[in-house]
């Protein structure tokens, strides 16, 4: 499929397959969830906890599908929180520090995402 014009926005998940799927930038980087599209997210994106019986998930807003380096930089945004989150439930400190302070855990993947983006070329 041809993404060119407005066609990520009328098929958006279509268009996140692609790039996950495709893009060198990712190639390497093992995403713990499938970059799901939320028409409802308000975010850019949103990691969700696993929890007894019910899967974890990686949501993609709207305004992630702005640019491809947009959506990437929120694709790896929500998988470092992922990444926080299971060592910390394997008991490594410095992620049980900053899942303890939303405000750290943040600043942490900022500044991960964009050190990955600058890394990259993105
Ligand atoms: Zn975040």
């Amino acid at each position: 499929m041809d993404f060119k014009g407005g066609a990520r926005y009328r098929n958006p998940q279509a268009w996140i397959d692609k790039v996950v799927c495709r893009e060198p930038a990712l190639r390497n980087v093992h995403l713990s969830f499938p970059p799901r599209f939320s028409a409802r997210l308000k975010f850019f994106g949103q990691a969700t906890l696993q929890e007894k019986g019910i899967s974890g998930k990686t949501l993609i807003g709207r305004r992630s599908l702005a640019s491809k380096a947009e959506l990437i930089d929120t694709i790896i945004h929500e998988e470092l929180h992922h990444r926080i989150w299971k060592r910390a439930a394997r008991g490594r400190k410095k992620d049980m520090m900053r899942i303890e302070d939303e405000q750290l855990e943040e600043a942490y993947v900022e500044l991960i995402s964009a050190r990955f983006m600058r890394w990259k070329g993105l």
